[in-house]
């Protein structure tokens, strides 16, 4: 990110969040970004995964500087980069844990089987084999965040952005999420964003930065 700022407009008031941020992602970094209430972390989350765009600088994923993308340009960016978890999983709740895995495949060339295949091997990953055919009314908390995941990692993203995973999770269930994301990064090699409340997970986490009043106040490196 090069001079990124960010404020909204609603009616005539402009309502600054983000000031000016500067800072690099490495490819495979494991990243948690901490910070109080509305001081701003989902929108800059949003700016990294192409969900919104800068008001002012530049976010340069590898030669491309994503805030020069036309809306229908983005979408396509993101389809190809980005895998999304979010707190309430956002699962559709018509759809199988299978289906609703595929759904990121639907713009792509590959043959129904072949979506088919690749979704249930995301399923297999997370654990889920054997809840396949169950819709989310019928999974706990804990299995559904891994039906998201998967959902998130189908397409074989660069990039898995995740705002607050554990947050609607009981303990047990948010360290079985953590210990998958970091599968996911050390294993599989997936460069993740995280924002988070919870200190466990921003323990497991390769590094920290803390958000404050629209800019950051420090780096905290984790061990391990
Ligand atoms: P939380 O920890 O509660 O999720 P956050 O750090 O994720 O908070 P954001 O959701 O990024 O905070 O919001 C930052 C600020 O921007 C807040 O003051 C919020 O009210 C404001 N804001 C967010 N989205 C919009 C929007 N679409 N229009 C106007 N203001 C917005
Ligand atoms: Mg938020």
């Amino acid at each position: 990110l090069r001079g990124v700022s960010k404020h909204y407009q609603r009616g005539g008031e402009i309502i600054p969040v983000l000031k000016d941020l500067n800072f690099d992602i490495a490819r495979g970094e494991y990243l948690a970004l901490m910070g109080p209430s509305g001081s701003g972390k989902s929108t800059l989350l949003n700016l990294i995964a192409g969900l919104d765009q800068p008001s002012s600088g530049s976010i340069l994923v590898g030669d491309i500087d994503i805030a020069q993308l036309t809306d229908s340009e983005l979408a396509d960016w993101r389809a190809a980069h980005i895998g999304f978890i979010f707190q309430f999983y956002n699962l559709m709740p018509v759809l199988t844990a299978q289906e609703n895995v595929e759904l990121p495949l639907q713009l792509t060339p590959l043959s129904r089987s072949q979506r088919r295949e690749r979704a249930f091997t995301a399923l297999e990953l997370v654990g889920l084999a054997d809840r396949v055919k169950h819709y989310p009314s019928e999974l706990s908390g804990g299995q559904l965040q891994r039906v998201a995941i998967a959902r998130a990692i189908v397409s074989d993203p660069t990039l898995i952005v995740a705002d607050e995973p554990t947050g609607d999770l009981d303990r047990k269930s948010g360290e079985e999420i953590l210990a998958l994301l970091d599968r996911l990064n050390r294993d599989l090699g997936k460069t993740i964003v995280m924002v988070t409340h919870d200190q466990r997970a921003a323990d497991a986490a390769r590094a920290v930065r803390h958000l404050d009043k629209g800019e950051f106040s420090e780096l905290v490196v984790n061990r391990g």
